[in-house]
Formats: C-alpha cells, sequence, structure tokens
C-alpha cells in the first residue's frame, strides 16, 4: 500500500515525495491501477478522498508512459490538449490546477486553467503557450471552442470532476455540447473518468453516455 507499488513514472514519484504524500488514499490507489490499465471509470468520493489526485495521477503517468507528444499546439492560435478536466467552479477549477502544477514539475507537462469571470485575454495567452492539460468550466470552454482558440482532437483524457454540481449547477447541455464536439474522440477512443459524489439518476445516465465498459468505485 504504497506508491512504489504503482509503477508510476520517476519524475511523477519525486513530485509526490515533494507533496509529502506518503501512501495513496484508497481512491487513488484504485483509480491509478484502473486509468494506467486503459479503463474507463466512475468514482464516488468526497472533496478530502484525495480525489484531485486520483484522478491527475493516472491522466499524468499515463500521458507520460504512453508517448503523449507533450505541447503539441504551442504558438498555434488554437491549443490543442491531450486532457480534458471539467469543474463546476473557478475556486475547483483552480484547486485542481494547483494541484496538477504540483504533480507535473519537470515532467514537460503544462497544465493550463480557464474558467468565467475573470478577463479571457490572459487565459489565451497562456493557451497560446502550449496546453497539456486543460482544466476548464464549461461555460468558458465552450466560448474558447466556438472562437476557435480550443480544439479537441487531442484529447486522450477527459475528466468530469464533481459532476453531480455540474449538473445542479445547470451545466449538463453545455457539458454535452463539449463532449459531443465533432473533433471530440468518441467513447472508447478517448479514456474517461468521472467523479461524482452521489450517484443519482442523471449522473448514471451521463455515466452511460460518456464511458464505455467502466469500472464503478465507491470509497
Ligand atoms: P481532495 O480530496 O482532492 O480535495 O484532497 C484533500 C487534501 O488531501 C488535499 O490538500 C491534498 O493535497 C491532500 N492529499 C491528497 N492525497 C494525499 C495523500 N496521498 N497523502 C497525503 N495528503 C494527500
Amino acid at each position: 500500500n504504497n506508491f512504489e507499488e504503482l509503477n508510476l513514472p520517476p519524475c511523477m514519484m519525486d513530485n509526490i515525495r515533494r507533496c509529502k504524500f506518503t501512501k495513496p488514499t484508497p481512491v487513488q490507489k484504485h483509480s491509478i491501477t484502473i486509468g494506467l490499465a486503459g479503463r474507463d471509470l466512475m468514482a464516488c468520493a468526497q472533496t478530502g478522498s484525495g480525489k484531485t489526485a486520483a484522478f491527475c495521477f493516472p491522466i499524468i503517468a499515463s500521458m507520460l508512459l504512453k508517448g503523449y507528444q507533450a505541447a503539441a499546439g504551442r504558438n498555434s492560435r488554437k491549443a490543442l490538449p491531450g486532457a480534458l478536466v471539467l469543474a463546476p467552479t473557478r475556486e475547483l477549477t483552480s484547486q485542481i490546477y494547483d494541484e496538477a502544477r504540483k504533480f507535473t514539475y519537470m515532467t514537460g507537462l503544462r497544465p493550463v486553467v480557464i474558467y468565467g469571470g475573470a478577463p479571457a485575454p490572459n487565459q489565451l495567452r497562456d493557451l497560446e503557450r502550449g496546453c497539456d492539460i486543460l482544466v476548464a468550466t464549461p461555460g468558458r470552454l465552450s466560448d474558447f471552442i466556438e472562437r476557435g482558440r480550443v480544439g479537441l482532437s487531442a484529447i486522450v483524457f477527459l475528466c468530469l470532476d464533481e459532476a453531480d454540481r455540474m449538473l445542479d449547477m445547470g451545466f449538463e447541455p453545455q457539458i454535452r455540447r463539449i463532449v459531443e464536439q465533432e473533433d471530440m474522440p468518441p467513447v472508447g477512443q478517448r479514456q474517461t473518468l468521472m467523479f461524482s459524489a452521489t450517484f443519482p439518476k442523471e449522473i448514471q445516465r451521463l455515466a452511460s453516455d460518456f464511458l464505455a465498459n467502466y469500472v464503478f468505485l465507491t470509497v
């Protein structure tokens, strides 16, 4: 029951040590194993369970281990992230971004965060510097997609964090429009991780639409 057993790349192990994480939380242990096995995941996990690292670790590890080419779209007007994390609020996307920065330190992977209620130009400039892991609220991402500033054709990982809260906030139409963009690789050709505190019918429906042959995890 330690990180050494989970086959994470050495540069990630250094970052985990720097974060002073000594052993994986239950949701992390399982999500890393499931994620590295290439499976889709529906996880019911609360804040405080270590869920942020539970989706960041398998995403970063897979990108590093499976030959993902970092910052492919660098300096172009359209960012082409390899991983997309959707979350409901500015606060949550910022928290995820802060953790993703620590976990990607010296890996060559670049996370970027975008959210509404803040000026777009800085965020667009950030995207132009290269974006491997995009952490976004659905509204701001829809806007940037419509403006042709973010493309989804390079997505290998899609993650929905706090999916139940996103639905409570009325984001379902925007989320569906994003996931059903014509350049988004379809179910089965991307890996999808969904995290939610609860598992009501609406989330079950989203899971059956967005995930393929998924592993269900409750902690
Ligand atoms: P979360 O559930 O993602 O909101 O994480 C809750 C807090 O636990 C955050 O401050 C994390 O940095 C911390 N944390 C996450 N995983 C671990 C771990 N394996 N060991 C120690 N602290 C952790």
